[in-house]
């Protein structure tokens, strides 16, 4: 069976109260499927980054909840939702990154696929000010006003402005906040939900197109979608002493329907690392 015997006509639901759907539409509209919106749940209920309400669970475990509550609430057995996260780049020292996650559920075939997108350009930062000056200062640094500030007094008294987008906000929000706040500072934050964030937005945009990638990916054996990488193994030889580094020699692809493998081995196209690689030459 094609892929796009799977997904043709059938009602895809992505729920996004963010305006995702302007950068995942354009993507999956590739795919047979016909794609609906669900904007009327309230996902900040789920989590949110300005931690007024906590995750539950991992990325890909909050992205799995959105989903299976679009199908709950649309009776659709097909649905794509979205998750982010943001924190220390795991392989980059001091760089801050965002990973993007959509994930695409499918129960009547009972598939799941993930996409993901892991980047630098984040404008993920937050700070303590003092006066309007230093607020407007980091907006500034942080691409303010295409990208949104939150602003809240330094204390946990419930006072929380988001999605500032003006400078006339922006003055309101950090008097009314410096006031509020018991030694005269606020805590200034970037809002990270994708439609207050642009940099974000596109994160998300090369997260789809991984999915929109696996799903065209298909079994050699038995021609189901989202065949993947699922195993990464190190070991590709140095070119100066030929021991073994951490670079990857090969990649496993494997099919979630038959089981079947397939190795390919030199993924990046070269056979040897780079000594500076090398424990042994560079250690
Ligand atoms: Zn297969
Ligand atoms: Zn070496």
């Amino acid at each position: 069976m094609e892929q796009s015997d799977i997904f043709k006509n059938r009602n895809a639901v992505l729920i996004t109260k963010h305006k995702k759907d302007e950068v995942i539409f354009p993507v999956l509209t590739q795919t047979a499927m016909n794609l609906n919106l669900l904007d009327t749940i309230d996902t900040d209920t789920f989590g949110t980054f300005t931690r007024d309400v906590d995750r539950k669970g991992t990325q890909l475990e909050a992205a799995r909840y959105k989903a299976l509550k679009a199908i709950e609430e649309t009776g659709e057995s097909l649905a794509i939702a979205s998750e982010g996260s943001f924190g220390p780049h795991p392989t980059i020292f001091f760089a801050p990154a965002n990973v993007e996650l959509v994930l695409l559920i499918d129960t009547l075939n009972n598939i799941e696929i993930a996409g993901w997108e892991i980047s630098t350009d984040t404008n993920f930062c937050h700070t303590e000010i003092s006066d309007l000056e230093e607020a407007k200062d980091f907006a500034k640094k942080c691409g303010f006003p295409s990208h949104g500030m939150v602003v809240r007094p330094n204390d946990n008294s419930g006072l929380l402005f988001k999605g500032i987008t003006s400078e006339e906000i922006l003055e309101e929000a950090v008097a009314k906040s410096i006031t509020a706040s018991q030694n005269g500072k606020a805590l200034m934050e970037t809002d990270m939900r994708a439609m207050y964030n642009p940099k974000r937005m596109k994160v998300i945009e090369k997260a789809t197109i991984n999915l929109l990638n696996k799903i065209k990916s298909l079994c050699p054996a038995c021609g189901w979608l989202g065949f993947e990488i699922t195993e990464w193994i190190n070991g590709l030889p140095c070119e100066n002493c030929f021991f073994p580094t951490k670079g990857t020699a090969k990649h496993i692809y494997q099919c979630k329907k038959c089981n079947h493998q397939k190795e390919i081995q030199y993924p990046s196209g070269q056979k040897f690392s780079e000594p500076t690689f090398c424990d042994f030459c560079n250690p």
